[in-house]
């Protein structure tokens, strides 16, 4: 069975080695998948320690890790990444933290490099059931029921217990766990109406759309896995770029913006 990490690396190399707009991006995601995996790896298998949830006390074993993800960055990321993160290796490890403690308390999707570094984190959490604490957020059905945080993607699977062609699903951009979503409604205001809420695709994605919302003007991105099982949504998601700027020239703005900044 490969691993959850393995999953994103593998779909991320082969994406890359497709000719396409956005392989610059992908071939970046892969490298930064493999930080990633490398920080959960060094978080699971850390003798005698458990996190707390609580990401202040959890800090002293999770700055161990840090620094080889800013090493990643600096050296695959594109140049307004990579310098910030030549910047931040040789700055005070408290700037980092401190970040990452922002990050935790009052998520945005603009923070890089807590956002890079706390979803392992997170997803540890997850796996250990460790209920994570000290997070402001709002709460509700648009938010995760684990984390609190917001929905990075949605995506539609077929689950045997229903007769439907699938199932809706949205997953975190903190934990990367997915929830149980309704299928026409607005991920970001709840819009229920149908004549508010539009589908756009492309010949060149057909597993892919842009669901947007014409009440709070904002979109996300749906993966069909009932089209095509071989789909990685985290990995898709960033595959299918060029309909992030169809939806940013048509005015709308994304719930939450991916990992490569789009
Ligand atoms: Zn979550
Ligand atoms: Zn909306």
């Amino acid at each position: 069975m490969p691993t959850f990490w393995n999953k994103q690396i593998e779909r991320a190399d082969y994406l890359a080695a497709e000719a396409s707009g956005s392989r610059e991006l992908l071939a970046f995601y892969a490298q930064l998948l493999r930080a990633q995996e490398w920080i959960y790896e060094s978080l699971r298998s850390r003798k005698d320690w458990l996190p707390s949830g609580e990401l202040e006390s959890d800090m002293d074993v999770v700055q161990l890790s840090m620094t080889a993800l800013l090493e990643t960055v600096a050296l695959h990321g594109p140049t307004s990444l990579a310098s910030e993160a030549q910047v931040l290796l040789v700055a005070e490890s408290n700037t980092m933290i401190d970040e990452m403690l922002e990050y935790w308390r009052n998520p945005s999707d603009t923070q890089f490099f807590a956002k890079s570094i706390l979803q392992p984190y997170a997803r540890w959490l997850t796996e250990t059931k460790t209920t994570p604490v000290g997070r402001e957020l709002a709460g509700g059905e648009r938010a995760c029921p684990f984390c609190g945080g917001r929905p990075q993607l949605s995506f539609l699977q077929s689950k045997e217990s229903s007769a439907e062609s699938g199932n809706r699903d949205l997953l975190c951009a903190t934990c990367l766990s997915s929830w149980e979503f309704r299928r026409v409604v607005c991920a970001n205001c709840g819009e229920e109406r149908p004549s508010k809420l539009g589908y756009f695709h492309s010949p060149e994605f057909d597993h892919i759309r842009i669901e947007a919302c014409d009440s709070c003007q904002h979109y996300i991105k749906g993966i069909d896995l009932t089209r095509f099982g071989h789909a990685v949504p985290l990995v898709d998601e960033i595959y299918a770029a060029p309909l992030d700027l169809w939806a940013r020239e048509h005015g709308y703005t994304k719930i939450e913006l991916n990992l490569v900044g789009l």
